[in-house]
């Protein structure tokens, strides 16, 4: 189908809750993808944090085909093998100790507060159901997720929202406040994606393990957009020195398929009991075993290469006329410049380069696997439209 005709599709029959960029996508490799009249794009962008090893790779796809000439579907009525496998790589890689998979972060979230309030309630009965959040955070778009979402505009029309779900700036007296005795959870992104790609303070971090520990209240990092290898580490928090009670994380985890999922540590491994929580496809067999393979090729010396690659092109990028500043971490990266982010992103595009926007940043967060070609032919463009 041509553009136009998908276009005008959409436009007729689509909820509007999109505003699109004018492109559909239909194939390419690795990190550069092609459109349906053949035009070809370097990808600084992996669909939001999800194609983190770029599009058809041949291993992951054999991966997810093999799984699809078996079963695709099976429901969690019953044990599926490569959601089982799945459990076991990311315990291990993670130091976790359970898992629960969900379709999406969302959902993963919604798992990770549903476990802190009953958590608290079961060690303190009623009266400790808060869940503090900070201020500029991000964590979905159900009720639950976008009151904890700790940015007013994502918060008109939607009146009620869940109670004892609040948000604090980044400090720990204001977090205190916040809780006044009956907080449950605090929820973190230590490196915060849609406000602008802002990592936390590291001392600030470490503050808040110690506080949460101190009064027994669960550290949750939403891992969902700054994990999966993205900063160098296989979850960001690794860089903090803290050890959670409960990590997040969807997005890229399953290489480009629909799958959340929420790790549980020492104080949360047996809080949900059969009937607790559920979902029919979360953990899907397919899912699974596109994640499985992505998991087991995170390894060390992969996320050094990725160090060396977010190393060069943030060096690259700290030198180009019209960037006032880079921020975030790793391939997580955020550009502070002249020009609006919008102009910046539709001028790209049109030259064959996809990037994104968060807030008032240009935010780039390429494939794990992105060439140095790939890198530089994407430079190339970003310094032509913002040099002009
Ligand atoms: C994208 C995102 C979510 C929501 O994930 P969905 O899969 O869209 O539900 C939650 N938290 C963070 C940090 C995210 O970046």
């Amino acid at each position: 189908m041509k553009l136009e005709e998908i276009k005008e599709l959409d436009s007729k029959y689509g909820a509007k809750t999109f505003s699109r960029f004018p492109v559909a996508f239909t194939g390419g490799k690795n990190a550069t993808l092609v459109d349906e009249a053949g035009k070809e794009y370097i990808d600084f962008g992996s669909g939001i944090a999800v194609n983190i090893f770029g599009v058809n790779d041949e291993e992951w796809k054999n991966a997810v085909v093999s799984q699809l000439n078996q079963i695709q579907h099976a429901s969690n009525l019953y044990y599926i093998e490569s959601q089982a496998r799945l459990s076991k790589l990311l315990c291990e890689r993670a130091g976790a100790k359970r898992v629960f998979f969900a379709n999406s972060g969302a959902e993963a979230n919604e798992c990770a507060f549903k476990t802190a309030r009953k958590y608290a309630f079961q060690k303190y009965g009623e009266g400790r159901a808060r869940i503090i959040s900070l201020k500029d955070s991000f964590h979905g778009r159900t009720l639950f997720t976008l009151t904890a979402t700790g940015q007013d505009c994502f918060h008109q029309y939607f009146d009620p929202f869940v109670p004892e779900v609040t948000s604090a700036e980044a400090s720990i007296k204001a977090i205190e406040s916040a809780g006044d005795g009956k907080a449950c959870a605090v929820v973190i992104e230590c490196v915060q994606g849609e406000s602008g790609v802002t990592a936390l303070d590291k001392e600030f971090v470490k503050e808040l393990e110690a506080y949460c520990k101190k009064n027994d209240i669960l550290l949750i990092c939403d891992e969902v957009q700054c994990g999966n290898g993205r900063t160098g580490k296989f979850f960001a928090y690794e860089h903090y020195g803290i050890k959670p009670d409960l990590v997040t994380t969807a997005k890229g985890i399953a290489g480009g398929l629909p799958l959340g999922a929420c790790l549980f540590y020492e104080k949360t491994e047996n809080v949900l009991c059969p009937g607790d929580h559920g979902s029919t496809f979360g953990g899907n067999p397919v899912a699974c075993a596109g994640a499985c393979n992505i998991v087991e090729r995170l390894t060390k010396e992969f996320l050094l290469e990725v160090t060396g690659k977010a190393e060069y092109l943030r060096t690259k990028l700290s030198k180009i006329d019209g960037v006032k500043r880079v921020t975030g971490m790793g391939l997580m990266i955020g550009l502070e410049t002249d020009k609006p982010p919008k102009e910046v992103a539709t001028e790209c595009l049109e030259r064959g380069l996809l990037v994104l926007t968060a807030h008032t940043r240009v935010r780039l967060l390429p494939p794990l696997t992105i060439t140095k070609t790939e890198m530089d032919e994407g430079l190339a463009i970003l310094r032509g439209v913002l040099q002009k």
